[in-house]
């Protein structure tokens, strides 16, 4: 564990790196977006989760660590290969999210390179193009060096928690809502929803296993069905990560010609 004063420079870095290195894609559409992400991508969010978004017609983003491929994460079924080439070939979409599923604002620049080259050089053996990669910080921790770095290798990089996005998103720290079994965000992914709806903006939700019963950081199969419905059911588009900021990229470029 880091000792008090350089968890103090971990806290200053973070601030910090709140204010920098920003890319701020506008939220301009005629409606708002929900965006479902698997951190880990567990066995059964590869299974449960992506057949309950398949059965609306739509698709998640799964931020996969090559080194949790085929092993188990605190005693459950991470992702196995066949797993990640049935989530592609059903149209799902495959994020970065370091090798080694280690906390990406300790390290050196040249570890973290070393980490993201790992990774992309994994997730390029499934036909994963680098050039438009997404990315999700293992446990959200990121500080200012790493978004500097994950700012340019990156089409987008994901934090954790913070709730959704109104008129801009942060492209290089998009903010989430964890749909977890043990609640930790102060709103509710339902308030959140009717505001995203209602203001036509981006609301990412991240969760890991999806099963019942679910680890404190997951959810069961019938939440996440509720959530997509809803989502739906308030007129808003879900799409995975990728797909939503083109999407938006679109409506930002018609604006500008
Ligand atoms: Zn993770």
């Amino acid at each position: 564990m880091p000792d008090s004063a350089s968890k103090l420079a971990l806290r200053i870095s973070r601030r910090l790196a709140q204010h920098a290195y920003k890319e701020m894609l506008p939220l301009c559409a005629d409606i708002g977006v929900v965006s479902f992400t698997f951190d880990d991508a567990p066995a059964s969010a590869c299974e449960a989760g992506a057949r309950t978004l398949e059965r609306h017609g739509a698709r998640g983003t799964f931020y996969v660590a090559g080194g949790l491929t085929g092993s188990l994460e605190e005693g459950k079924p991470c992702h196995t290969r066949d797993h990640l080439l049935a989530l592609l070939a059903a149209g799902h979409e495959l994020g970065c999210h370091s090798y080694s599923h280690i906390r990406c604002d300790t390290l050196t620049a040249p570890e973290l390179e070393r980490e993201l080259d790992r990774n992309a050089a994994f997730l390029a053996e499934f036909g994963v193009d680098s050039a438009t990669l997404d990315f999700a910080y293992p446990f959200g921790a990121y500080a200012y060096n790493a978004k500097r770095i994950c700012s340019k290798r990156f089409r987008s990089s994901r934090i954790t928690g913070g709730g959704a996005h109104e008129d801009y998103a942060d492209l290089n720290a998009l903010k989430t809502h964890r749909l977890y079994d043990i609640a930790v965000d102060a709103e509710d992914y339902e308030t959140l929803l009717e505001r995203t709806s209602r203001q036509k903006g981006w609301l990412i939700v991240n969760t890991h296993d999806v099963e019942n019963p679910p680890s404190r950081y997951g959810t069961t199969p019938e939440r996440l069905e509720r959530a997509i419905a809803a989502a739906l059911a308030a007129g808003c588009k879900v799409l995975p990560v990728n797909a939503a900021i083109d999407y938006w990229q679109q409506y930002a470029n018609a604006a500008d010609a």
